[in-house]
């Protein structure tokens, strides 16, 4: 568990007990974006309720970065209106967790990316 220290207490909380994750089968806005580089895909569901994003999960095949972004991300945006959604760049996804290792910020970008994907198919 050594290499485990690269991470940041907020990443593993997120990593291993992440925050809405699932489906929501009748989602207004879907999102999914890949990263080739390291083969995570994640996919971000939306549901509104007028201006209010009520419900937000995501789907990842993605590695421990990329679930604790994901997660992350869900928690800055759910009961948020879609103005201040649309406001949530990578850059706050990854303060929000602290410290990502420089070659695990890639996989923390899909999160806010897939984000406003989202809400682009609203
Ligand atoms: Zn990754």
């Amino acid at each position: 568990m050594e290499s485990n220290c690269d991470y940041t207490k907020a990443v593993f909380d997120h990593f291993q007990n992440p925050r809405n994750m699932g489906e929501i089968e009748d989602a207004d806005g879907v999102g999914t974006v890949g990263n080739p580089s390291c083969g995570d895909v994640l996919k971000v569901m939306l549901k509104v309720d007028g201006d209010k994003i009520e419900d937000v999960k995501f789907q990842t095949f993605g590695c421990a970065a990329a679930i604790a972004s994901s997660s992350m991300m869900t928690t800055l945006v759910k009961g948020k209106s879609l103005g201040e959604a649309k406001k949530v760049t990578n850059k706050d996804v990854a303060a929000a967790l602290g410290q990502l290792p420089p070659i695990k910020v890639h996989c923390s970008n899909l999160a806010a990316d897939a984000l406003q994907k989202a809400i682009g198919d609203l």
